[in-house]
């Protein structure tokens, strides 16, 4: 049984016609070395054209087997073969079987390479089978040793045809499965096998009486007849095998991706083809490919062009579900990305689903020499589609849609929300805000929330607890609106609140900011502490903005500013006069970071005074910024920013030298009047620094001051933030020798009973409780509530701000011993604090 090769691939014809000339080359060799002189081993003799016209016959009745990668034709040519051995001379048989077979090819035009292949491979083995067929019997006559030597001649020359093909298709498309090569030579050797007899008893029949030759036709053609059933089985039997497992493929896979990667598989290998490749398409989704090949390229759910996968669907309609292409009508499109994707001819086959084409699934570049598909490969890729697409529908499908947009949703998600607190990012929330806008006739207000001293809480109690806090403010936030309403979180402290379709957005924002500062007067949870935190709020309406969303933020950032420079723990509505406050205090910044060493850090200094006397006790040192452009500066202006920004440490150092250094000053100048003493303000952050208490005690001694002659006031809101470490500290400063007030008291949320816990030398109460005085009210009952339970705790207590001389009439009756106010002495320079001198009572 002869097989020949049909495959070889265009890219490696080179290494394959080297191949051609070395196989050749061999059969040359051996032919004229040991085969032809051999002469024929029976009669009657056969010429070269009878074997020609053998062959030419045997050819005709040719089965092709065509599958995998192993490409087969069988023919009855053994049969001739087998006659030529024992009929005829070597050369005869040579020239006849190679004559004959290439006129069959030529008619069936094989590229040149191929035909070359076939010629000098069957020389090869024409001549391989005449040197056996000798070597074993030598001597003409038809005994059993000539039966013998042909059957082993014919069985070595089928061997040699596989490898010989094999290795053709291992140099033509870089490698073959031994197991391949294996199931072709034991397929060969069998069919053979029973050729080579039938021939063998055809020649004895003619070697004895050629009559008798018809009868044999009927058991040969029966034969033939046959086997040419079973490849036809065995074929399609292979086909239904890659369908099934194609199929089996699809739907054992849990994921769709997966499913459809394994189908691609299969498909590659069964069509041999370089690139496989199925588009799904969804209602209103964007089209996603999976691809296999060229090589090991792949790609999953990738998304393909509407339009090509458009052109692509129009390609294959009802009418001609399965096309080869390129086709004339390849459009742009289409054209341009089978261009880059490198596919140089394909089939393509729709998806076939219940209401419209789910997708197409194309196999593209064959291997081997054919430039096209078959119309058998299209009938199968038809089928393959018809199934694919039965399994991908049902839920495949829909799962795979599904899958993808909830993937896509988790990544809008994602790129909208802010991950700590889950709620709307600030792209989200412009975006929303854009949107309200767009709407015409609704006005829109816009909070932006930003939370007290958090840097503080963050750098003194850690970033878990301050992230857990930002997660509890969100949730009182929420809880401060209506469903509708957004509330995002801008970055780091700070959080933004939208209150769409509103009437009178101004009246609707101050309501809002009134619960959210309300909602953050109990403490908040952060892990395992309650800690007290406040927000300053910014109210800015869409009137003022010009129904400009940047802008209608912007507003409301300025007059959250200004509600944490008028004190923080409020709320502003922005009005057009902040703005320009607010840019300089942008600019201010930059500038503050260099004020320290530009000397621009100043004090003022006001006098404590004792009631009675109106001698002056003490004296406050408060901070200014003598800016060069803008002038002296309050505290309020800058010191806020320096918390937030870090700068308050080397600012607050820088107070506390001068304020040490003003005390010695004043020492030396009157080393005989009573011993000045300094109230020296804090910040919070300042005395969480680890090394602040050594700062203070180098500070004394630098001066060469008493640590007595210094007050340190701290305000309890500040306290609250983590008491355990404040106290601590202030606990050491006392140990210092150092005295400690606490500042604005009155205005925080201790409650009196607290006061005793802590570490305390002096009460200042808050200018507020003073004005309240003269009322009679609410405030004056709670100075005197304060008077009372100082006295019983052996504090002294100073009443700030006061402003009027009936305030101090009235002071003096509570017996409040001592005050600071404008009426007492406004702050002012160090000459002129009176310090020591007696006031006029
Ligand atoms: P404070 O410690 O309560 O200081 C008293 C504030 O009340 C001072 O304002 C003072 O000028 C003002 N004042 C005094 N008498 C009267 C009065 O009769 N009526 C009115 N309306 N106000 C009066 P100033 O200097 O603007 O300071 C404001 C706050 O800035 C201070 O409040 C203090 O908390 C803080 N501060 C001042 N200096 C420093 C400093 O060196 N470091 C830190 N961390 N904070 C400082
Ligand atoms: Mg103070
Ligand atoms: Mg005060």
């Amino acid at each position: 049984m002869l097989v020949r090769m049909r495959r070889l691939r265009l890219s490696r014809a080179g290494l394959v016609w080297i191949f051609v000339l070395a196989l050749a080359g061999g059969a040359a060799a051996i032919f004229f070395s040991f085969a032809a002189g051999a002469e024929p081993l029976a009669t009657p003799h056969l010429g070269w054209w009878m074997i020609a016209i053998a062959f030419v016959a045997a050819e005709v009745c040719v089965v092709h087997l065509e599958f995998r990668r192993s490409a087969h034709s069988f023919s009855l040519a053994d049969i001739p073969f087998v006659f030529g051995l024992i009929f005829s001379s070597a050369g005869s048989l040579a020239l006849g079987a190679v004559a004959g077979s290439a006129v069959v090819y030529a008619s069936r035009r094989q590229p040149p390479v191929k035909l070359a292949f076939n010629c000098a491979q069957l020389w090869l083995v024409v001549s391989v089978a005449v040197i056996i067929t000798r070597a074993i019997a030598p001597d003409t006559g038809s005994g059993p040793r000539l039966w013998l030597g042909v059957v082993a001649a014919m069985l070595a020359s089928g061997a040699l045809t596989i490898l010989c093909i094999a290795g053709a298709i291992a140099i033509s498309e870089g490698g073959m499965r031994l197991g391949t090569v294996r199931q072709m030579l034991t397929m060969d050797l069998v069919v053979t096998l029973s050729n080579t007899t039938i021939a063998v008893a055809a020649a004895l029949v003619v070697a004895t009486d050629a009559r008798a030759l018809p009868l044999l036709a009927v058991p040969a053609l029966t034969f033939f007849a046959l086997y040419r059933g079973y490849m036809s089985e065995r074929q399609r039997h292979e086909k239904l095998e890659f369908l099934y497992e194609a199929n089996r493929t699809l739907s054992r896979s849990p994921e769709v991706a997966e499913a459809l990667e394994g189908m691609l598989a299969r498909s590659r290998d069964a069509f041999r083809a370089e690139i496989a490749e199925v588009i799904l398409f969804h209602r209103d989704g964007v089209p996603l490919r999976t691809t296999l090949g060229p090589g090991d390229e792949r790609a999953v759910m990738q998304r393909v062009d509407a339009t090509v996968a458009a052109e692509l669907a129009a390609v294959v309609a009802d009418a001609q579900p399965v096309v080869s292409l390129p086709m004339p009508a390849a459009s742009g499109h289409l054209r341009a990305y089978l261009e880059e994707r490198g596919v140089r001819h394909a089939m393509v086959a729709m998806l076939p689903g219940e209401e419209r084409t789910i997708g197409t699934i194309m196999v593209a570049n064959r291997f081997g020499l054919a430039r096209s598909f078959s119309p058998d490969d299209l009938k199968l890729l038809e089928a393959l589609a018809n199934n694919a697409s039965v399994a991908l529908q049902y839920d495949r499908l829909e799962q795979a849609v599904t899958q993808l947009r909830g993937l896509q949703e988790q990544l809008h998600h994602q790129a909208y929300h802010d991950p700590l607190t889950d709620l709307p990012n600030r792209a989200l929330f412009m975006e929303r805000v854009r949107h309200e806008l767009d709407l015409a006739g609704q006005q829109v207000a816009v909070l932006f929330v930003d939370v007290d001293d958090f840097k503080t809480v963050n750098d003194s109690l850690g970033h878990g607890v301050g992230d857990a806090l930002l997660v509890s403010i969100a949730g009182r936030l929420r809880r401060c609106v209506r469903p509708e309403d957004v509330v995002a979180r801008l970055g780091g402290d700070e959080f933004a609140v939208m209150l769409p379709g509103v009437g009178d957005p101004i009246a609707s924002g101050r309501m809002i900011a009134t619960r959210i500062t309300q909602s953050l007067d109990l403490p908040v949870r952060a892990g395992e502490n309650l800690v007290s935190v406040h927000a300053s709020v910014g109210i800015a309406s869409s009137v003022q903005a010009d129904r400009d969303a940047d802008q209608l933020i912007r507003n409301a950032d300025v007059a959250m500013y200004q509600a944490k420079s008028k004190g923080k723990a409020r709320f502003e509505v922005f009005e057009s006069s902040m703005a320009e406050e607010i840019l300089r205090r942008h600019g201010i910044k930059e500038e503050l970071a260099k004020a320290v060493e530009r000397e621009q850090i100043v004090l003022e200094y006001q006098p404590i005074v004792e009631l009675d006397t109106g001698r002056v006790v003490a004296t406050e040192a408060l901070v200014r910024w003598q800016h060069p452009l803008r002038g002296l500066m309050p505290p309020s202006q800058f010191v806020p920013l320096a918390e937030e920004t870090g700068l308050i440490a080397p600012i607050g150092h820088h107070v506390l030298r001068q304020a040490c250094l003003q005390v010695r000053a004043w020492e030396d100048a009157d080393p005989d009047g009573p011993p000045p003493r300094m109230h020296v303000n804090l910040s919070v952050a300042e005395l969480h620094d680890p090394g602040f208490v050594d700062r203070i005690r180098t500070a004394i001694a630098e001066a060469g001051i008493r640590p007595d002659n210094l007050v340190l006031e701290i305000t309890e809101t500040q306290l609250l933030g983590d008491p355990a470490t404040s106290v601590q500290r202030l606990e050491l400063l006392r140990d210092l020798g150092v005295r400690i007030a606490l500042d604005d008291f009155g205005t925080g949320y201790s409650s009196l009973s607290y006061l005793h816990s802590l570490p305390l030398d002096i009460l200042k109460v808050a200018k507020p409780f003073v004005d309240g005085l003269m009322g009679g009210g609410r405030e004056s009952r709670f100075v005197v509530m304060i008077l009372d339970l100082a006295r019983a705790l052996g504090l002294e207590v100073i009443a700030e701000g006061i402003e009027t001389a009936e305030q101090v009439e009235v002071l003096r009756e509570l017996k409040t011993e001592f005050g600071q106010g404008y009426y007492l002495a406004p702050p002012g320079a160090a000459s002129k604090t009176g310090l020591g001198t007696a006031l006029a009572g």
